[in-house]
């Protein structure tokens, strides 16, 4: 991004230095950490009209992650880390990111290197230029079974059709957020999370830059087919009760269908006096509605363990150890804002 003069020093710099914040959540991401912190030591180097801190979150991981990051906090004054007290998932981990971030933006990454550090001087740029979301589209998804992306391209087009806003397919969570949208962030504190749609709930002015997403460094995506399912029903229950709807209309339709059937047999037997027959129909008919009314009572059961949940208020998250970023790099930041 040299053309866009975002990397170039600036020397005789009179305005105060902003605070970049660049929050990675991990687990068990042990053998991508020292390869990620190269690549952005490389990245940020030759950037210096800005400050930037490294929040990790270390989010209950079981292998050496942990210590790894503290080695690195240990020799960098731009790390701060936070320790949650067990694995709380990617979603709360963010949270927490956002409630401890310092910065005047907050840029989200994955720790497994699917979110190229090339992408942030491009970020930084846009975001100069007024922009509160900048956030990254994948040109393509990465190695994916066929069937894999179908599922989640039908997700997205139900859930498209179901709420009031647009929800950006092919988006994940990496992004450059102003600190406006950081501080819309905290205020939505629910503890069942779908992050992605609410970066598009809360609005804001956003841009969209393209990246092509590698395949992960190293370890496995925690990301299973059913773990994916669940984080589907997640994203639509949460953001829309349009299932609710679609219960009641099926059962608006069947006892039409129900009422009809009867005046068509009523007249048949009045008119031709033929007896009534059908028992394997009458079966059918039974399972059938009665499978429909287990959907819709499973439905609203959905919804139901949501409230349950919500109602208990529960932290989202807790921390068994937080380290902020070197005192130089925040006392900086301080003196110049
Ligand atoms: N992650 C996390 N907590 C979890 C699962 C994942 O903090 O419970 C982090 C993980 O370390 C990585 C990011 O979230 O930095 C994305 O995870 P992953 O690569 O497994 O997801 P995918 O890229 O397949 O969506
Ligand atoms: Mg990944």
């Amino acid at each position: 991004m040299k053309e866009l003069g975002i990397c170039k020093p600036q020397k005789d710099m009179t305005v105060a230095k902003k605070m970049v914040s660049i929050m990675i959540p991990c687990y068990n991401e042990q053998d991508s950490l020292r390869v990620l912190y190269a690549e952005l030591t490389k990245i940020l180097s030759p950037i210096d009209n800005y400050f930037f801190e490294l929040l990790f979150i270390n989010d209950g991981s079981q292998d050496q992650t942990l210590q790894i990051i503290e080695e690195l906090y240990r020799n960098d004054n731009r790390i701060s880390y936070i320790d949650l007290s067990r694995n709380f998932g990617k979603e709360n981990a963010m949270l927490a990111g956002f409630d401890y971030a310092k910065g005047d933006c907050l840029i989200i990454m994955d720790a497994d290197l699917q979110h190229p550090p090339s992408l942030i001087p491009e970020m930084l740029y846009w975001w100069e230029q007024g922009y509160d979301d900048v956030y990254a589209k994948r040109a393509e998804r990465g190695k994916e079974s066929l069937m894999r992306k179908y599922l989640s391209l039908a997700f997205y087009s139900i859930l498209e059709k179901s709420t009031r806003f647009e929800i950006l397919k092919n988006v994940g969570d990496f992004r450059l957020l102003d600190r406006k949208c950081v501080e819309a962030m905290k205020l939505l504190r629910e503890n069942e999370r779908y992050t992605k749609g609410m970066f598009c709930w809360i609005g804001f002015k956003k841009k969209e830059v393209i990246f092509e997403q590698g395949d992960r460094l190293a370890g496995v995506s925690s990301w299973g087919y059913r773990s994916l399912f669940n984080l589907a029903i997640e994203g639509i229950v949460s953001f829309t009760t349009f299932p609710l709807k679609i219960a009641t209309m099926i059962g608006f339709f069947i006892a039409l269908g129900a009422f009809l059937s009867l005046l068509y047999f009523l007249f048949k037997t009045l008119l031709y006096g033929d007896p009534v027959q059908g028992f394997p129909t009458l079966v059918c008919t039974m399972l059938f509605l009665g499978g429909m009314q287990l959907i819709s009572i499973g439905i609203v059961g959905e919804y139901l363990g949501r409230i349950f949940h919500e109602t208990k208020n529960r932290p989202t998250y807790l921390i068994r150890q937080y380290e902020q970023c070197g005192k130089q790099a925040f006392d900086n930041h301080k003196l110049t804002s």
